[in-house]
């Protein structure tokens, strides 16, 4: 790869050089490598993709499901054979640890093997003699051209909450990365040219804000995904109702997580450490605000801040990397402030991690874990999302505050406790205010087959991503009533 190197649209089943005049940088977080260029495609390269879409999808919804799964039974294969090097060019380009890259890839092939079972997934219902003689049916059609805006801090995973759905739906599929970190994608549509799709049934469309402004307005475009942050998330929800297509967005986040004094303590400290730093805490499951409950306060600060300190920083492609950089100066930036905000506010810093020094990696975007203690409900570093790794504490006296507090938060992503009492995790469970819960658990990621539920001000729409809310929302339903006259056997 050279420093010059500008990525391509793929379009129409061809890899084309945009006419973009604006392009971005696109950087290895963990040395500031320049990797290649991605370029801001304008507002008549999606409409070329919109147009292609649109063509290709008059045949594609013709070709029977059992059909359309065989290409992504290819694709399956596909990821799995470049599984390793797919993985390493999310490492390069996010900053994630290798293990984690791997994670997420397993998650995307999930969902591509989840949409394989569309035949049965989208099938509709029916009743016979809803009045005499006259039967209703319930057909599920689909949408048309649909497209998903993806956010930087799941460069493979997240596109494949959509896609794999869209197109065994008969949809046919526009992609718009990161423009942070468009690399993997390229990667992957090298791989749906490889299964032989027909031409124009899915498209990559490089660029940022312009283009996705473009992609709003296009009146052939029926249906967005939006993953990112929420005032990112408010706006398309917003725009693409007012352009009247169907849209779901996923928003920001900041996850509380619940600690009772019956919790096995080397357990939770293990997983709520890998919750709040692990993906150097870009993660909208990570989690960001530990309330200890009652008497269990010292000693998971204590034991809390030993796994901080200890956790091995670097470029996630090392050995032994525990995790590695935010990706990009600004992030960096960003999260320091919003720490100096937080000790402004009156927490205190147990571990520190401003200023990180890398040996090997000083151009680096690093910040090491973060421990705050005492921060106040109330205060902007409690209801920020800081997208970084850094772990504020509060002290409540028992689980109804705890909930109270949670509750009151706008966030609703994920919330989770740690117990070994099931009445407390029951209660936790009926109460709480968030659409991903964990028990004992620090990321509480639904699997393909269950729905990404966030509520809240991290969600704007009805239907999420993955399962069977993917296959709702990239159909749409046909009812059929009929009668049938009694004279046709005269007929014949
Ligand atoms: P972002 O909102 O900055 O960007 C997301 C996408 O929107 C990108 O493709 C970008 O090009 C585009 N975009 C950015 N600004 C825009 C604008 N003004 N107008 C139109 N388009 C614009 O998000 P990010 O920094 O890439 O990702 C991190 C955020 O995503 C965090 O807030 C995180 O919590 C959230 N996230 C949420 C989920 C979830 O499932 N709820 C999952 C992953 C990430």
């Amino acid at each position: 790869m050279t420093e010059t190197r500008s990525l391509q649209n793929y379009i129409n089943g061809q890899w084309c050089v945009s006419r973009a005049t604006e392009s971005i940088s696109v950087t290895n977080p963990a040395t500031s490598e320049q990797l290649g260029k991605v370029p801001v495609s304008p507002a008549t390269e999606v409409d070329r993709a919109a147009t292609a879409a649109s063509i290709a999808q008059q045949d594609w919804r013709r070709v029977p499901p059992q059909e359309r799964i065989q290409y992504l039974f290819k694709l399956k294969g596909l990821l799995e054979r470049d599984f390793e090097s797919l993985a390493q060019t999310i490492t390069i380009e996010c900053g994630k640890t290798l293990k984690e890259s791997q994670g997420e890839l397993r998650r995307a092939i999930e969902n591509v093997e989840v949409a394989c079972g569309i035949p049965t997934l989208m099938q509709g219902v029916n009743l016979e003699d809803i009045a005499q003689g006259i039967d209703e049916i319930m057909i599920r059609q689909p949408v048309g051209v649909a497209a998903v805006i993806a956010p930087f801090n799941f460069p493979a995973m997240i596109p494949f909450w959509f896609m794999p759905y869209a197109l065994a739906c008969g949809n046919t599929y526009i992609v718009k990365p990161s423009e942070k970190v468009p690399l993997t994608m390229e990667k992957v549509f090298h791989l749906l040219e490889e299964t032989g799709l027909p031409n124009g049934v899915v498209n990559l469309v490089h660029g940022a804000k312009e283009t996705v402004d473009a992609i709003l307005e296009h009146p052939l475009i029926r249906a967005i995904s939006f993953v990112g942050s929420s005032p990112v998330a408010r706006y398309i929800y917003s725009q693409a109702a007012a352009h009247g297509k169907r849209v779901q967005c996923q928003g920001g986040a900041k996850n509380p997580i619940i600690v009772l004094p019956d919790a096995d303590l080397e357990m939770t400290t293990r997983i709520v450490a890998d919750s709040a730093f692990g993906c150097a805490g870009q993660r909208c499951l990570a989690a960001s605000i530990a309330l200890t409950v009652g008497s269990v306060r010292d000693s998971f600060r204590e034991a809390i801040s030993t796994t901080a300190t200890e956790c091995k920083v670097g470029f996630g492609l090392d050995e032994g990397i525990q995790m590695g950089p935010v990706i990009t100066e600004g992030s960096q930036q960003r999260i320091e402030g919003l720490i100096d905000r937080g000790t402004q506010e009156g927490a205190q810093i147990l571990v520190d991690g401003r200023k990180a020094n890398i040996p090997g990696y000083e151009n680096g975007y690093f910040v090491r874990p973060t421990i705050l203690d005492g921060v106040e409900p109330e205060s902007a570093i409690a209801g920020t999302e800081i997208f970084g790794p850094v772990l504020g504490l509060m002290h409540v006296n028992d689980l109804e505050e705890a909930i109270a507090l949670i509750n009151q938060s706008p966030w609703g992503n994920m919330a989770c406790l740690f117990t070994s009492n099931g009445a407390a995790a029951r209660k936790f469970r009926y109460e709480v205010e968030a659409g991903n819960i964990g028990i004992n658990i620090g990321v509480a990621a639904p699997m393909a087959f269950f729905p990404f539920s966030g509520w809240k001000e991290s969600f704007f729409g009805d239907l999420h991503g993955q399962g069977h809310h993917a296959v709702e929302f990239f159909t749409q339903t046909k009812v059929v009533i009929e009668r049938w006259p009694k004279n046709w056997s005269r007929q014949f």
